[in-house]
């Protein structure tokens, strides 16, 4: 029989706020978008699933339908890119180097 593996009690993980973990990053935004929105395919997106979806709350949708999309606080998490189901709405990569999310400590 194996040896049971000692558990990590609940009470050592220290409660940290969003807005604590925030200020530990900082984001350098890069003169290139590392992620382009095509607002003519998003006119025909019956779900606008980005806008819930991104945790940044980066989408906004426009009165003609379209969206509206500011990359320079996006944490490259790649949610927006795995929820949107419209081929071509959504051009996703990384920031160039040295761009992006910077965690200032660890
Ligand atoms: S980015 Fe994708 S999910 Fe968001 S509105 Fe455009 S087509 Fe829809
Ligand atoms: S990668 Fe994440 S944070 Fe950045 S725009 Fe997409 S959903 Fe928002």
């Amino acid at each position: 029989m194996s040896e049971a593996i000692p558990l990590t009690p609940i009470s050592s993980y220290r409660g940290i706020g969003f807005d604590d973990r925030m200020d530990t990053v900082e984001f350098r935004v890069a003169e290139r978008a590392h992620i382009v929105v095509d607002s003519d395919i998003c006119r025909s997106c019956t779900t606008k699933a980005c806008v819930t979806a991104c945790p940044a709350n980066l989408f906004a949708p426009t009165s003609d339908g379209g969206i509206l999309f500011n990359y320079e606080q996006c944490f490259e998490c790649g949610t927006c890119y795995q929820v949107c189901n419209s081929e071509g709405a959504l051009s996703w990569t990384y920031p160039d180097g040295g761009y992006g999310v910077v965690f200032r400590q660890g």
